[in-house]
């Protein structure tokens, strides 16, 4: 995103908007600027800030002649005056940050929008997870923080070498040049997105090796970490997930059950 200097009237509307603190005003210039390799290019300030076409020439004058009286003009808080944020053309491999941090946009990978797939919301459906095995959410990065993919490479790589299946239709997965070892695309690396998630199963008896394994790495990296786990439940709703959590010493919420009213599509 950038912000047109000729346009901007400094006004600082879109500072308070954009979730990775990467616009400030420049009180040299009296120009908002987006600090580039900060902006994660989620099209916050752009799409939700109402565009007025007020003449900044204009604006200025009133701006400086107000100020003279200790008054200020200030536009509504969510209306940029003057038209000034204007999206720049992406191109690879900088157009994967607009397609992990702007929820409208589709990944030309796997039509997915955003982030990553269902999951396991719609498991009564996909059997995506079979019985004895267990899903998997790593997921990196919040606004305000965000997440560079050398730091979900970390991540990626150490979970590979414990033996994992990388989900197939993930974005993050179809960013690997490499699925056996979790190696990402060398060029997106240095990539900042506001947030991915990284799925992927095993069996049951490999959840405590696996949540160690994403604790130790999650204590080295420059972002924040949830990880969520998935199983099916029997038909009382227990699952051996529950117990296994439990003594293996990990603190859980069962944050959500599904019921599986949906109409099964494949049997496993
Ligand atoms: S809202 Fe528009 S005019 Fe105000 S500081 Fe931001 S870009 Fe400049
Ligand atoms: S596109 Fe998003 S991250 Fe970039 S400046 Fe706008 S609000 Fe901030």
């Amino acid at each position: 995103m950038r912000i047109d200097p000729q346009k901007c009237v400094a006004c600082g509307n879109c500072v308070a908007v954009c979730p990775m603190g990467a616009i400030s005003i420049d009180t040299a210039k009296n120009r908002a600027v987006v600090q580039s390799d900060e902006c994660v290019e989620c099209y916050t300030c752009y799409r939700g800030m109402s565009m007025e076409t007020l003449n900044p020439t204009l604006i200025r004058t009133i701006r400086r002649l107000l100020k003279a009286f200790r008054l200020r003009f200030d536009p509504e808080p969510d209306v940029c005056p003057t038209s000034a944020i204007t999206p720049d053309e992406l191109t690879w491999p900088r157009v994967v940050r607009r397609a992990f941090s702007d929820p409208v946009v589709t990944h030309e990978s796997t039509g997915v929008h955003g982030r990553g797939t269902e999951e396991v919301k719609t498991n009564d459906v996909t059997r995506r997870i079979g019985i004895g095995e267990v899903g998997y959410v790593v997921e990196f990065g919040r606004p305000t923080v965000g997440v560079r993919f050398r730091d979900i490479e970390k991540m990626t790589q150490a979970l590979a070498a414990t033996g994992i299946e990388f989900e197939a239709k993930n974005p993050v997965t179809h960013l690997m040049s490499n699925k056996a070892t979790g190696k990402l695309r060398d060029d997106i690396l240095n990539e900042k997105i506001l947030s991915a998630i990284v799925e992927f199963k095993t069996r049951i008896d490999n959840v405590p090796v696996v949540l160690r394994r994403v604790e130790d790495v999650a204590r080295t990296l420059e972002t924040v970490v949830a990880v969520g786990v998935s199983t099916r439940c029997s038909e009382n709703g227990e699952s051996a997930l529950d117990t296994l959590l439990a003594d293996e010493g990990f603190a859980f919420a069962r944050g959500k059950t599904n019921l599986g009213l949906g109409r099964a599509i494949a049997k496993s």
